[in-house]
């Protein structure tokens, strides 16, 4: 057996909400003008108050509502698969799975939380919403959620990304959504995620009709997210594994990693591990303060590991990779030593894919890249030891619509930033 699937039945009803069992509770989000603690007020202007509970919520367990299972059934419960062909061309023991968001319709792990937040704004009168986007993985998401609930949305662009990647923006449009470059007040800037943000925020502060959503970072999107652990814990019992040894994910806002990482968090023999790029390196080189989530300062300020909210990081291939900040959840489990945190350098992170897909077949996103290389490297690691090691990663998406970075590394262009 190398592929284990739950029925449609067999989907999580509800989320599992890390907060109330961090060992150190979060610090509070502040206010950008007063720098005082904010109350669910300061945010009804950009989010409905069904994500501002969840945000604050002290519940283990959060409901999905009814209408979010239903779409989620369209490619949920993913597969979780057993990569015996890559144990075998690595020649290690370690037992290595992978648990697979790529089917979803826009190819990522990213719907999870794009259909709830589509659903609790559309259930309290929105009929648009306004978004970022960097690579296009989040914009996508976005766009499918609101053609699920009959929205409007407006994706800012990251204005590289809009130039050198046309068919995310072709996959927007065809789920009827409008997508512009960003920065918007100035053509001749290549954009960043922090600017696109300011762009998307600024809009919907100005419009009654519409709320801003944010595809990573926020408590709300990792809860929404547990849907991954949540079901890949299953699996592996359908494996006959008791536990993994170390769970691994990319790492951009931290919302691929939360969601299959929480609900490992509190057994405390599973290592939690995220890896990032060399050339955004958050969490191994980012200090612990208190940042704004957007470039301008317009959002609330946030307790993570930040690089500086003014940070332009290097333009590598792994778009969704390249954030100042990070997820405040993710942030505390570094700072409390409960996650571990690595970084490498894209080539090696391609070399690790290309591997992947000429073992599994699967073409993996950039970003996925980066777990793949540091699930590899633990497998690796076991060879040397002899360890039988379980070893859980998520597949966050495929790379199909990646391939001139493909393109470049097999014909050494890749810059190795
Ligand atoms: C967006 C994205 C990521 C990184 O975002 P997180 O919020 O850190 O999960 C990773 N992989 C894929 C395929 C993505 O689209």
């Amino acid at each position: 057996m190398i592929r284990f699937d739950l029925t449609t039945d067999q989907i999580p009803t509800a989320w599992y909400n890390a907060l109330p069992d961090l060992a150190e509770p979060l610090q509070p989000p502040l206010h950008p003008g007063t720098r005082e603690p904010i109350g669910p007020d300061d945010l009804t202007p950009l989010f409905p108050m069904g994500l501002i509970a969840q945000e604050m919520s002290t519940d283990a367990w959060i409901d999905i509502p009814g209408e979010v299972l239903d779409i989620l059934r369209l490619w949920r419960p993913t597969p979780l698969v057993r990569a015996t062909r890559l144990e075998k061309y690595l020649g290690t023991p370690a037992r290595i799975y992978f648990k697979d968001e790529s089917v979803s319709p826009a190819g990522s792990h990213k719907p999870n939380t794009a259909v709830p937040q589509a659903f609790y704004n559309k259930a309290e009168g929105m009929t648009r919403l306004t978004t970022e986007t960097g690579a296009g993985q989040w914009g996508t998401a976005l766009s499918f959620a609101c053609r699920q609930f009959d929205m409007e949305c407006k994706v800012y662009m990251v204005r590289s990304s809009y130039e050198q990647k046309p068919y995310r923006k072709i996959i927007m449009e065809t789920w009827g959504s409008e997508v512009v470059p960003s920065p918007v007040d100035d053509p001749s800037s290549p954009g960043s995620l922090g600017l696109a943000i300011s762009d998307a925020v600024r809009d919907a502060a100005g419009r009654d009709d519409s709320h801003y959503s944010l595809g990573s970072v926020l408590n709300h999107v990792l809860l929404h997210q547990t849907v991954i652990g949540l079901e890949a814990r299953e699996q592996l019992a359908l494996a006959g594994e008791t536990r993994p040894d170390v769970v691994i994910a990319s790492c951009g806002g931290g919302s691929n990693l939360g969601g299959i990482a929480l609900p490992f968090m509190t057994d405390p023999e599973v290592r939690l591990v995220a890896v990032e790029p060399a050339s955004c390196p958050t969490l191994t080189e980012g200090r612990f303060e208190y940042d704004f989530g957007d470039s301008v300062g317009m959002t609330p300020l946030m307790p993570m590991y930040t690089l500086g909210h003014d940070f332009m990081p290097p333009t590598i291939h792994a778009g969704g990779l390249r954030y100042h900040g990070d997820s405040p959840i993710i942030s505390n489990l570094v700072q409390t030593g409960r996650m571990e945190a690595m970084a490498y350098q894209q080539g090696k992170t391609f070399e690790a894919a290309v591997t992947f897909a000429n073992t599994e077949g699967k073409i993996p996103a950039p970003e996925t890249g980066h777990a793949i290389r540091a699930a590899i490297d633990e497998a690796l690691a076991c060879k040397e030891t002899g360890e039988e090691k379980v070893i859980l990663f998520n597949y966050s998406g495929h790379g199909l619509l990646d391939l001139a970075a493909y393109d470049d590394y097999l014909h050494d262009r890749l810059i190795d930033a």
